[in-house]
């Protein structure tokens, strides 16, 4: 069969791979459609080097079930269910946890052997194209149901890319006042059209003076998506006393806490818990991904997907991949 496999950094491509083995615990998946993730980039740039080469990449895609013919969306993160955090009901971090398209073989492939409760079937209608885009709305629930807002707490989303928008479109469900923020007017407004109440272009403004005038005392909630040493050392000046900051992308800065009394800072990152309701919520229309599709390509087209959304210019949310 035919894969996507990483070889290094601008060296991901098309490859003749083993047929999966399927025991008896797993059944058979055909790959549907996928997409690509920003995690995906940071491989292919060389941003990130930790990927065992020859892995299979990919880990948002879902599959035609080989032995009941059903359309499911395979979730990239399995837990081992006996260790100290699956015992305590918190499978997000298992040690023995393995992560599809990461430290196991990913889902560009034409086949997948797959556990069954590793497969959630999709609803009726939700197309093919949305069930390509579960990911990132897992990972925004995931950050939001975490932060636990109340009604009409403001909450700044720093970076617009297609998990900030999702973040939007979620927070505004739970009823939040969200300030979003970005460097690009074409994805601000899509913030707008997503339901954000504030945009503010960071070319233009100055984000944390802005945030204060409008929160008056600062942002319930803070998230910073947008993965960058200068967002991520913004943080503390955005959010209010007691206010908590989520750090999505990288966390790499030094954070000055002499403005932030007693707020909460801390990572996070996806979680398996989410999928679900992911599914669910695109389904019902709630959340929208297909706005956010701006590129489609053939599987056989592996390669050029990741050479185009690498180009700025081509001004990419999400790219997916489909078998035909
Ligand atoms: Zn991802
Ligand atoms: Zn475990």
């Amino acid at each position: 069969m035919k894969a996507a496999v990483y070889r290094g950094p601008h060296n991901i491509k098309l490859e003749e791979a083993p047929e999966p083995e399927v025991k008896s615990s797993s059944v058979l998946v055909h790959f549907g459609a996928g997409s690509i993730c920003g995690t995906d980039m940071h491989f292919y740039r060389g941003d990130w080097r930790w990927m065992r080469k020859g892995m299979i990449i990919g880990h948002d895609a879902w599959g035609t079930r080989e032995d009941t013919g059903e359309r499911v969306v395979m979730v990239p993160i399995v837990n081992c269910g006996h260790c100290y955090f699956c015992l305590r009901g918190l499978p997000t971090y298992c040690v023995r946890g393995k992560f599809y398209g990461l430290t196991r073989d990913g889902f560009f492939a034409e086949s997948k052997a797959m556990l069954p409760r590793s497969l959630i079937p999709i609803p009726e209608g939700m197309s093919n194209e949305e069930a390509a885009v579960v990911e990132p709305v897992a990972l925004a629930l995931r950050v939001i149901n975490y932060m636990k807002p109340n009604l009409g707490d403001w909450v700044t989303i720093i970076g617009q890319g297609a998990i900030g928008l999702l973040m939007t479109q979620v927070a505004q469900l739970k009823g939040c006042r969200v300030i979003a923020v970005d460097l690009e007017d074409y994805r601000l407004e899509l913030s707008q059209k997503y339901g954000a109440d504030v945009v503010i272009n960071a070319k233009n403004e100055d984000v944390a003076k802005t945030v204060r005038k409008l929160t008056k005392i600062g942002s319930d909630l803070v998230i910073e998506a947008a993965g960058n040493r200068a967002t991520v050392e913004q943080t503390p000046y955005l959010v209010r006393k007691a206010g908590k900051v989520a750090l999505v992308g990288e966390s790499k800065g030094l954070l000055n806490l002499e403005d932030a009394d007693e707020a909460s800072f801390f990572t996070i990152y996806i979680s398996p818990v989410e999928y679900p309701s992911a599914v669910e919520l695109i389904a019902r229309k709630l959340v929208d991904v297909k706005g956010l599709i701006t590129h489609r390509f053939k599987f056989d087209e592996f390669e050029k997907a990741l050479q185009t959304v690498d180009k700025p210019g081509e001004k990419a949310l999400k790219a997916i991949i489909v078998t035909q």
